[in-house]
């Protein structure tokens, strides 16, 4: 039997890029150390910070969760979870059941937003168009849930949000820019800029950490994480671009890691062009906003005029 490269015991894991050998225990405590190291590279988080985590309810943000919480064991920041409900029948009430359980069994503070409270409308009924829609599913709702975690931080007081973005979504993203040509959003990736129009900063402490070793984690910690898809996922370039990557891994072990270190690069190189400098107030919400009208009230009015939802 294959020993763990640590302590010996059984090994269950090899981790192909490093061909380090796991067992359960150790690769579970990998996870935190790692989670633990990326933070501290990049000084995500302050002594006494009342710190947001967006906790969707699926395996990333749960074990977010779950990991800052044994991380946290002396109490150095205030833990907040943050949960938007976007309103989808049949789909969300489960996930942010999961949610709202373990925020409760670990002691965590949880503030709920919900895109009905927020805009009026479900995002069942935002996607509710009578004529041919012109933005995908995922596209209309991102602008909302982004919007719907700022509130909820806001309501939370936090300085600072957590997401569980992992390696995997950093590189998709980065090269899913690449291909949409949004040269400017390549600054955005860089983890120690701090956009001064924001009253909090956004880390990724998974940023480090490959999607299977998180799926594997939540795995191994017996997070009751919701295993259906959004039915509104859009099947678009991203899953595309998540199979090629996935598959370019198993003949280059290792390749992601290179990429992300390639992209933080890039970011780093243009991060002075990246922050939001020449932002104006938005003149109907007052947010942030490149354009006169900020991405979300744009939106909204183009779901008022398609849908039956208006105010
Ligand atoms: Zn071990
Ligand atoms: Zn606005």
């Amino acid at each position: 039997m294959t020993q763990c490269g640590r302590c010996g015991g059984g090994a269950f894991y090899t981790r192909r890029y490093s061909g380090e050998t796991l067992c359960t225990s150790c690769f579970k405590a990998s996870i935190v150390e790692k989670t633990r190291r990326t933070i501290s590279k990049y000084d995500m988080l302050g002594h006494g910070q009342r710190v947001g985590i967006a906790l969707s309810g699926g395996k990333d943000s749960l074990s977010l969760l779950q990991v800052l919480h044994e991380l946290n064991e002396n109490k150095r920041c205030e833990l907040v979870a943050l949960t938007v409900d976007e309103g989808v029948e049949g789909y969300r009430d489960e996930a942010i059941e999961h949610a709202s359980a373990l925020a409760r069994k670990l002691g965590v503070e949880h503030v709920l937003v919900s895109y009905k409270e927020l805009y009026g409308f479900t995002l069942d009924q935002a996607l509710d168009w009578k004529d041919q829609r012109t933005h995908s599913s995922c596209s209309i709702c991102g602008v909302f849930r982004r919007r719907g975690i700022d509130e909820a931080a806001t309501r939370a007081r936090v300085s600072v949000v957590a997401t569980a973005h992992n390696l995997d979504d950093y590189v998709q993203t980065f090269l899913m820019n690449l291909m949409h040509g949004d040269v400017d959003r390549l600054g955005w990736f860089d983890p120690s800029v701090v956009d001064a129009d924001f009253p909090f900063r956004r880390v990724k402490p998974f940023m480090e950490i490959y999607e299977e070793e998180i799926a594997l984690y939540a795995h191994l910690e017996g997070l009751p994480f919701q295993s259906a898809s959004c039915p509104y996922m859009h099947e678009g370039l991203r899953s595309e671009v998540r199979d090629y990557l996935n598959e370019l891994e198993t003949k280059h072990a290792g390749i992601k890691n290179v990429l992300l270190n390639s992209a933080l690069q890039v970011s780093t190189k243009l991060a002075i062009v990246g922050t939001h400098a020449n932002s104006v107030p938005c003149s109907i919400c007052g947010k942030p906003s490149s354009q006169g009208v900020c991405g979300v009230c744009r939106m909204k009015d183009l779901v008022q005029q398609h849908t039956k939802y208006s105010p």
